[in-house]
């Protein structure tokens, strides 16, 4: 049943690795995928090596093959999910090279139909539903956050003023996942309202940009859900919270390169990303001492990662043979937090 499955995934760290189609216009020729397997197996290929050099096994929870719908990968989401209303913190990322399918498996295609919505869209609309169902025993107020992390500076991206204040992070078991108290936490009772309010935050994520597309793959973006739910027969409260967590592109900068603005928010990135496969990693091997102190990314997720709470990470991968050395790298991160 479901609630087994939920019981099954308590403390653990989940990959699942996700391959991007060939977009139209690119060659739809050489993948660098050689072939899946059902039991989380993937097989990367060189093309420019011969013999057992030429391919290399990787193994997760799951993989998913390119023609995977945006409703099979919720599917196998959805119990991460529901266990937000049953009071448990859940983290979900998306990590992956820019270019390789980290937003539309969180959002979804720049021009979205219900079909195409990503995991956000259908993770809010699931919560509700399951509130409703529930209606009778308990009463569920759910509410959201959104906020940028640039350079190590954290900002309110739900702020209607599009002031660009720099917020604070606390570290705080007793705020139940709510760890940048000063960013707007918006009540929401339906999914039209989670569409509005993401509306303003791809407008303020924009502010100072060049491109929006620059930017976004430059800075993490966390969209957190908290969820209260009181029980309407012992009056007692449970809260739980969900991450679902953007994050910048991994892509190795060229150090020669990249110089002044690009180069600092390289660094940033970098240090960022490592410091999160740090804990996942220092987490999966029951380490006494986790790292959380080393980016504001792993403080804002302290109470979140670890204890009782959930992790999923979707690595994701784009086929093509030139980014063979970064589907390689994002393979490596993945099997080192798995
Ligand atoms: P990232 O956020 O990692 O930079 P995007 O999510 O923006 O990457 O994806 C890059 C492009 O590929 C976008 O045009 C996106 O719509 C498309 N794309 C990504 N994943 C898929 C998929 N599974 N199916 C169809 N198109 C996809
Ligand atoms: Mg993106």
């Amino acid at each position: 049943s479901l609630y087994n499955q939920v019981q099954d995934l308590k403390g653990a760290i989940r990959v699942y690795c996700r391959v991007r189609p060939f977009l139209p216009g690119q060659s739809n020729g050489q993948s660098t995928v050689d072939y899946i397997g059902d039991n989380g197996n993937i097989m990367i290929m060189n093309p420019h090596k011969q013999g057992k050099d030429a391919r290399r096994v990787f193994s997760f929870n799951k993989v998913f093959a390119t023609s995977t719908t945006q409703e099979q990968i919720y599917a196998d989401t959805q119990p991460l999910v529901r266990s937000a209303l049953d009071g448990y913190n859940v983290c979900i990322f998306a990590y992956g090279q820019t270019g390789s399918g980290k937003t539309y498996t969180m959002s979804g295609p720049d021009l979205m139909t219900e079909e195409t919505w990503g995991v956000n869209y259908r993770a809010l609309r699931d919560l509700f539903h399951i509130s409703k169902e529930r209606a009778d025993a308990i009463k569920y107020e759910v509410g959201v956050q959104m906020i940028e992390i640039y350079n190590e500076q954290v900002r309110d991206l739900l702020v209607s003023d599009g002031s660009n204040r720099r917020l604070d992070i606390r570290n705080n078991s007793q705020l139940n996942g709510l760890n940048v108290p000063d960013a707007s936490l918006v009540p929401v009772n339906c999914t039209q309202d989670v569409l509005d309010l993401m509306k303003i935050g791809q407008k303020n994520r924009a502010v100072g940009a060049t491109a929006l597309n620059e930017r976004s793959s430059r800075s993490h973006s966390v969209l957190t859900v908290h969820v209260r739910g009181r029980d309407l027969v012992s009056n007692s409260i449970l809260k739980g919270c969900l991450h679902l967590v953007d994050l910048a592109g991994s892509e190795r900068v060229d150090k020669s390169e990249a110089v002044g603005e690009r180069l600092k928010e390289a660094q940033h990135i970098n240090k960022s990303l490592s410091a999160l496969g740090d804990v996942i990693s220092a987490l999966a091997q029951k380490s006494p001492h986790i790292p959380y102190r080393n980016s504001k990314l792993t403080q804002v997720l302290q109470d979140s990662l670890g204890g009782h709470a959930k992790t999923l990470m979707f690595v994701h991968i784009n086929p093509e043979v030139n980014a063979l050395g970064e589907t390689i790298s994002t393979l490596k991160f993945a099997e080192r937090v798995a």
